[in-house]
């Protein structure tokens, strides 16, 4: 490596999108470019010193910083104290060890799940702090905005290029499956995963919870893997950034929850829980600024990438996270 190289440390480097980062990097090998790749066993980064020991060893020049407490609507709505403290102290220790350590880049991760609930549609990079969050995910919600705050401020004060994207949905390999803290696709992977296990029948059930009315865009992990690197090599802003599909790649959750059942071939019934929470009607995201930098970006279409997941997960049943 020479001195021009880059070093790039990944923080939650063992969850859905950094393992998708790292199938892609794997694919296209850069020479000048080192990745690592960190999980939870190689540092706290809710502990400070923890961090430090962290970056002293890896002496990273870039980081991507993904390492978050991550969950469903559902945990999201019995944790929202954890989610806002366990992520204000893990972001805040991540960008000032980095500054510290005179890392020239940092790209951290907020979420189309942050904006406010009263807003207008589309969503923009511009009104993240326009109003509360939703009150199920405050919690998470807050600690992702203060990411951008804090972001301004080291530019302001230090001249940092440390910036953060907004993705939309994620989904694919790696995700979290567990009952209870998934979010919806791998939530309801799992679900009907258990109905079918033993026998694929026509008199079987599968409860999709709320409506499936809500509207959602959803990107495939892979892709934004691809998008995250193209930030890391030219996106030279401050500012945030929305990685999303269009606004024409919206699907509804029941919409969804076909798309699941056909891709694991199921041969009973959708039933609907109207009975359930449900979160936002809808949090339709511009990914207009996204465009203007590539306009010809290919999402994988969402039933092929539906498929992909449930493949992977049939396949990986057993080291999944289940
Ligand atoms: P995952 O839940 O799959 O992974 C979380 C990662 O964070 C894991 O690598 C985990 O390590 C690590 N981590 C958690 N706590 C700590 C800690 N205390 N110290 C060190 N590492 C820790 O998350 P995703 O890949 O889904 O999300 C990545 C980023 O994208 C997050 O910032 C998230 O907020 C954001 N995002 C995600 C969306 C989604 O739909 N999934 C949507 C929009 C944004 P380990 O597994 O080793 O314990």
């Amino acid at each position: 490596m020479s001195e021009s190289d880059k070093v790039i440390l990944v923080t939650g480097g063992t969850g859905l999108v950094g393992r998708a980062i790292e199938t892609v990097v794997k694919e296209n090998k850069n020479e000048t470019e080192k990745w690592i790749f960190v999980g939870s066993k190689d540092a706290d980064l809710c502990d400070k010193l923890s961090t430090e020991k962290l970056f002293e060893k890896h002496k990273p020049t870039h980081v991507i910083h993904l390492a978050a407490m991550v969950g469903g609507l559902f945990y999201n709505m019995k944790h929202n104290l954890d989610f806002l403290r366990r992520n204000i102290h893990m972001n805040d220790n991540v960008l000032q060890t980095a500054h510290e350590n005179g890392v020239v880049k940092v790209i951290s991760c907020l979420s189309t799940c942050i904006f406010p609930d009263k807003t207008t549609y589309p969503i923009d990079e511009t009104m993240i702090h326009n109003g509360p969050p939703h009150s199920s995910n405050y919690g998470y919600s807050y600690a992702k905005r203060l990411i951008d705050i804090q972001n301004r401020g080291y530019y302001e004060q230090y001249g940092r290029l440390y910036t953060s994207i907004i993705p939309c949905n994620v989904f694919g390999p790696n995700d979290n499956f567990q009952p209870g803290a998934s979010h919806v696709i791998p939530g309801l992977m799992r679900r009907l995963y258990d109905i079918i296990k033993d026998g694929n029948t026509e008199d079987k059930e599968f409860t999709v919870l709320g409506s499936g009315k809500p509207l959602r865009q959803f990107i495939y992990s892979i892709d934004l893997a691809k998008l995250i690197i193209w930030v890391l090599r030219e996106y030279k802003s401050v500012e945030p950034i929305i990685l999303s599909v269009d606004e024409s790649q919206e699907v509804t959750i029941s919409e969804v929850a076909e798309a699941i059942a056909q891709a694991f071939n199921f041969k009973g019934k959708l039933v609907y829980d109207l009975s359930a929470a449900e979160g936002q009607y809808k949090k339709t995201a511009s990914n207009a600024k996204l465009r203007k930098y590539l306009p010809d970006f290919q999402f994988t279409p969402f039933k092929q990438a539906i498929k992909e997941t449930t493949d992977w997960y049939i396949k990986n049943y057993d080291q999944a996270r289940n």
